[in-house]
Formats: structure tokens, C-alpha cells, sequence
């Protein structure tokens, strides 16, 4: 069975290929690992294997894994501080009950599809921790998975956002229905094409300055870096089936 590390290694092989292929720097695709189901152990090793980035849909599995991962190093000299450090993204659903866990312990939110959620993160996110990275989510094809915001409402919630300090709005992120190459690449070009627009976007004297489009699982992720993604959020591929 190929260890996470192999594993780790062909995503980016799948990522520079398709970065090629689409005429773009490999180095303008994050990779985000998602972990959800999988626990502590499997996160170590992808960190190992220089992975920093991690994705989490379900919000108290997320905590509990964060929360025991940053127990590393406080316990036992023989146990270094992770270094570089993780940097987790909340992908899931959040509900107002559980704004408070998600605003003091994740470094991102992906999946803001309400402005009541956002201003609860933005008075419960601690002082002393840096802005919450955030990105709204978009629902770019009026799928069955009907998190999301419809693409007509993206600027209104990423100009509203613009007031709560405590939040920084990177960009957006789409989890577009399961479809062939071609029918993928349409909609998330329609994404890339709001991404562009938002960005672009005069706000007091200057742009929204976005930098990131989320997009591409373990099964689209070739559609999604023709289309413009610059970042990746996979979970099969590395981890295996859950
Ligand atoms: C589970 C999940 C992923 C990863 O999916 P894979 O198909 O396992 O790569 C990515 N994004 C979101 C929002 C998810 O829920």
C-alpha cells in the first residue's frame, strides 16, 4: 500500500502536470489535505512529508484534532513544536452554536455562506490570535449541495465583510456537483469569472485584492487548475478512501 508520503508526492505530480498543461507556475496551486475522519497520526505524517496545510469539514473533530496536535511539544521536551506550524481550514457547515470553537481554533473558513456567521466569528476570534482568513462559498452551479451563496449575492456578503476587523476575506471557494471534464471546466469557469469580477472590485480607493479561488478534489482537480484554481483541497488521494 503507498504511504501517505507516496501519496503526497503523486498529488503534486497530478498538480504540476495540470499546471503545465494549463500554461501556469506550479507554484500558483496551494495544496489544502483534507483530513477530515482520518486522526492525528495520518496528519503527522502528511506534516512529515511537508504538508502544512489542512482542511476539516466536521467542526468538533477539527477541534479535537487541532487542539491534540498543538499539545505537541508542550508535553515532553522530546516532542518539538511542529515546525513550519499546521494551518487548518474549516470546509464544513458551520451553525451559530459553533462559531465560537471554529473562531478560536482555525486559521481559515472556506465555507462562509452567511453574514450572522461571519459577524459571530468576528467578535468571538481572540485578540491575540491574527484575522481570520475566510472565503465565501460560492454555489456555482445550483447543485443538490446547496451550501453557498448564489453567485448574484457574492459581492454584497464580500463587501459587508470588509467591515468586521477581525476577519480578512481571501477569495472564494466552490464544491461544484460531480460531472465530466467538460461540463466541470463550465462551471468553474463561471466561478473563476466572479472571482475576477470581486477582485477586481473598487473598494475605498482600492481593489478587494483577492488571492484565492478554492477548487478541485481528488476527482476534478485537473479541471479545476485549467480553470483557474489556486488551490486544491484534497482528501482520497492523499489519505485514502474514507
Ligand atoms: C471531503 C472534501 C474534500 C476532499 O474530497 P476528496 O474527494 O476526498 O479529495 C474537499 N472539499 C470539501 C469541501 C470536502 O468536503
Amino acid at each position: 500500500m503507498a504511504s501517505i508520503a507516496d501519496n503526497l508526492l503523486t498529488v503534486h505530480q497530478r498538480i504540476d502536470a495540470a499546471c503545465v498543461t494549463a500554461g501556469r507556475a506550479p507554484s500558483s496551486v496551494r495544496l489544502l489535505a483534507v483530513s477530515k475522519t482520518f486522526g492525528a497520526q495520518e496528519v503527522l505524517a502528511a506534516h512529515g512529508a511537508g504538508q502544512c496545510a489542512f482542511g476539516e469539514n466536521y467542526i468538533q473533530e477539527g477541534i479535537e484534532k487541532i487542539t491534540a496536535l498543538g499539545m505537541q511539544g508542550t508535553r515532553t521536551l522530546s516532542m518539538p513544536p511542529l515546525s513550519p506550524p499546521l494551518e487548518w481550514h474549516c470546509i464544513g457547515p458551520i451553525q451559530s452554536n459553533k462559531t465560537k470553537g471554529v473562531a478560536q481554533h482555525f486559521d481559515w473558513v472556506q465555507s462562509l455562506d452567511r453574514l450572522k456567521i461571519a459577524q459571530r466569528l468576528n467578535e468571538q476570534r481572540p485578540v491575540n490570535l491574527p484575522p481570520l482568513q475566510v472565503c465565501i462559498q460560492v454555489n456555482v452551479d445550483g447543485g443538490a449541495n446547496k451550501s453557498g451563496v448564489e453567485p448574484e449575492h457574492a459581492l454584497e456578503l464580500a463587501l459587508a465583510l470588509q467591515e468586521l476587523p477581525a476577519l480578512k476575506l481571501r477569495g472564494l471557494m466552490c464544491i461544484p456537483e460531480p460531472a465530466d471534464f467538460a461540463q466541470t471546466l463550465e462551471v468553474m469557469g463561471k466561478a473563476k469569472v466572479l472571482f475576477d469580477q470581486l477582485k477586481a472590485y473598487p473598494h475605498k480607493g482600492k481593489s478587494l485584492g483577492l488571492d484565492t479561488l478554492s477548487m478541485g478534489m481528488t476527482a476534478d482537480l485537473e479541471a479545476a487548475i485549467q480553470a483557474g484554481s489556486t488551490m486544491v483541497r484534497v482528501g482520497t488521494a492523499i489519505f485514502g478512501k474514507r
